[in-house]
């Protein structure tokens, strides 16, 4: 029998956490946990090429009329400080970076993805708002920021595609002024989803998600990295009421994330019977599930174990 890995993030012990079958890498996928500071992490990882691999041009559409209303409220968790200089790391389609530049915040974005890239200059690039200052495609470290020079960095659900989170948040911790804010969001693998739906649960999103957290396990690493966690939101109408509703439709053996596909525009409810048969029974099911999933996600929100969370921290003095 082969060994646990150490932690990623301490170099502790881990136990086996969780396994999974994903067809779209026909592999078994692994998960193990730190036994002290809680992260979750698939082992082994996937090689560099392999995980560009898993994300299609899709990925980076703009969003349509619903999704981008739901990330007015990513907004408005930011608005809240004096105006400045942000960072939107893992910034996709750019939709972030160009309403806080709407907001009179001076934007930077970076995507490190060949195809937010290729799509930048065919689609987004002409429509920046002038506060848009420049999108970066290299990763963090290689950009030569200056030291202390953003006043907010924000990782939305962006950490937890990485293979390692630590040379980024060091990095972050150099680029951001004393007491600037960092705001990450990630699913909570100690979610009562997780626990209840297991490998149905949407946010599991194998073999993209390599990493999980929970908030106690991402405030212990921030407060080691040199933050101090100011608030965590437990609640996200952007992706908890989703998170459940998606994975009742997977846990019902509907195919694997079939209506989240469909609003991502990557399956046609008409190109084969069995497509069109789920289409049909999603439709009549849903004025069930819809409201279930509201009133499951705000229960578990206000237990805090939700889907999601989002964490804000600020760079300590020191
Ligand atoms: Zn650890």
């Amino acid at each position: 029998m082969s060994k646990n890995p150490f932690c990623l993030v301490c170099n502790s012990q881990t136990k086996f956490f969780f396994e999974k079958f994903v067809s779209e890498t026909n592999s078994e996928i692994k998960l193990f946990k730190c036994l002290k500071c809680g992260l979750v992490f698939v082992h082994p990882m996937p090689e560099a090429e392999k995980i560009q691999s898993f994300y299609d041009s899709n990925y980076y559409e703009k969003p349509g009329f619903l999704v981008s209303f739901l990330q007015k409220f990513r907004v408005k968790k930011l608005v809240r400080f004096p105006k400045g200089k942000l960072l939107d790391v893992g910034c996709g389609n750019c939709s972030f970076v160009n309403a806080m530049a709407e907001k009179d915040w001076e934007s930077f974005g970076l995507d490190v993805s060949a195809e937010s890239e290729k799509h930048f200059s065919k689609k987004v690039k002409n429509s920046l708002h002038a506060n848009v200052k420049k999108i970066y495609f290299k990763p963090l470290k290689e950009n030569n920021f200056s030291g202390n020079f953003f006043d907010a960095v924000t990782f939305w659900h962006v950490l937890e595609h990485l293979t390692d989170p630590v040379p980024e948040l060091n990095e972050t911790k150099r680029i951001l002024k004393k007491q600037g804010k960092l705001l990450i969001a990630v699913p909570n693998i100690e979610s009562f989803s997780f626990r209840i739906f297991g490998k149905n649960w949407f946010h599991l999103d194998l073999p993209r998600h390599l990493i999980h957290f929970s908030p106690e396990s991402l405030s212990k690493l921030l407060e080691s990295k040199g933050f101090k966690v100011k608030k965590i939101s437990y609640f996200s109408l952007e992706h908890d009421p989703f998170g459940v509703f998606q994975s009742i439709y997977n846990s019902l053996g509907f195919k694997w994330n079939f209506f989240h596909n469909l609003l991502r525009k990557r399956i046609s409810p008409f190109s084969s019977l069995g497509n069109f048969i789920n289409f049909l029974f999603t439709l009549i099911l849903f004025p069930i599930v819809l409201p279930v999933s509201f009133i499951l996600s705000f229960i578990f929100s206000l237990l805090k174990k939700p889907d999601t969370f989002t964490l804000i921290a600020e760079k300590k003095f020191s």
